[in-house]
């Protein structure tokens, strides 16, 4: 299969200017959050300048593996993606929605500031732009609308960074999510290089797009330029190795529910719920209370939840989901399955975190297809 063509609004940045695109960027006021390197992993962080991404780093992902290894080159966006994704700031873990204060008697309701932050993300992959397209659908409309998301949303920036490698853990294609992606970003860079020649093509997506790429020193794209561009994310393409058969999967779900797989799982999974955490899509969250010692002040937050905690389902007679078996199956045939019920798409965009961060190895894909083997 051949990649999707690139935008015809394309130009091309030299390495040696790259820079020149990070101070564009925050000069227009945004928080600008890229790739950083922690001890042991790939995170997202502020970046100030080129030099805070991971320059001449890689990554080897597996189940339940993840490992950094330095390139042979100093490629700036030469790894996958890392175990957080832009839900950290668009949905943040910890939220305070008001706060109460009681004063002579009488008590105030003191409803939180609006985000004022402006985010910008570089590096950002098609699957965790598309993860972004999914909780859209949760967060934007319908009873759900959380109108700080929506404001969030609306003001970032998104500056993609096709892939030009895949982890052993990324089924994007399957989804239909990557490697390539083709709209709803504001730029999108192909990092190129061969032999001295070191250079971006720049694909422009959005009127703001189009503002920053008027302030960068951008040449025309030659043809051979479209070539290393179109190789790289070849290169992608063919390295996906895990794949999920989509086809009747909701049914596949629904009429699986007894399976002797969902045993199988339980007994290797402990309900750990990081595979939910590492999630984009994943958008489950509970309120929290707490008052002072003194009985003046109250705040009410909110917090991720997860569907693997036997709290999550608490009713008064005790948890509707006891065992990790039925926690299990809830996660899997809700993000493949009902979810496109629910929202109209999968909840899934295969970019492999759960199964790199999964502390046993447990693999989606696998689980899938072993439910396709009738028992
Ligand atoms: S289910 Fe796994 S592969 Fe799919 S989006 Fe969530 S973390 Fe990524
Ligand atoms: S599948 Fe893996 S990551 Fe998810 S809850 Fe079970 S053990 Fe934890």
């Amino acid at each position: 299969m051949n990649p999707q063509p690139f935008l015809e609004k394309r130009k091309v940045l030299e390495r040696k200017d790259f820079g020149r695109l990070i101070d564009c960027i925050k000069a227009q006021g945004y928080t600008l959050i890229g790739p950083v390197l922690t001890e042991t992993a790939l995170s997202l962080g502020e970046i100030q300048k080129e030099t805070d991404l991971p320059i001449g780093w890689t990554d080897i992902q597996e189940p339940g593996k993840f490992q950094l290894r330095r390139r042979q080159d100093e490629a700036l966006f030469g790894y996958n993606v890392g175990f957080q994704s832009m839900k950290k700031y668009l949905f943040p873990p910890r939220q305070r929605l008001f706060s109460v204060e009681k004063k002579e008697g009488k008590l105030s309701f003191i409803p939180e500031e609006k985000p004022g932050q402006k985010y910008a993300f570089l590096g950002v992959r098609s699957c965790d732009l598309h993860a972004v397209f999914v909780q859209d659908k949760v967060f934007c409309q319908g009873r759900s609308y959380d109108p700080d998301y929506a404001q969030r949303r609306e003001q970032s920036l998104f500056i993609v960074v096709q892939c030009g490698q895949a982890s052993g853990c990324c089924f994007c294609l399957s989804m239909g999510c990557g490697p390539k992606a083709q709209e709803g970003f504001d730029l999108a860079l192909t990092e190129c290089i061969e032999t001295k020649h070191h250079f971006f093509l720049v694909e422009i997506g959005s009127c703001r797009g189009e503002q920053i790429a008027e302030l960068l020193p951008l040449r025309e794209a030659k043809g051979e330029d479209l070539v290393l561009a179109q190789k790289s994310i070849e290169n992608a393409q063919n390295q996906v190795k895990k794949n999920v058969e989509t086809q009747g999967i909701k049914e596949l779900f629904y009429n699986n529910w007894e399976h002797p797989r969902w045993d199988d799982v339980a007994g290797r999974c402990i309900a750990c719920s990081t595979c939910t955490m590492v999630c984009p899509t994943c958008f489950c969250w509970t309120v929290e209370d707490s008052i002072s010692m003194e009985g003046k002040r109250a705040e009410r937050w909110r917090r991720w939840d997860f569907c693997y905690t036997m709290e999550f389902s608490h009713l008064p007679s005790g948890s509707v989901r006891s065992s990790i078996k039925s926690r299990y199956r809830q996660w899997l045939s809700h993000k493949f399955g009902s979810w496109i019920d629910q929202f109209g798409t999968s909840g899934c965009v295969g970019c492999g975190r759960c199964i790199t961060w999964c502390p046993v190895g447990i693999d989606v894909t696998e689980e899938i297809a072993a439910l396709r083997v009738k028992p």
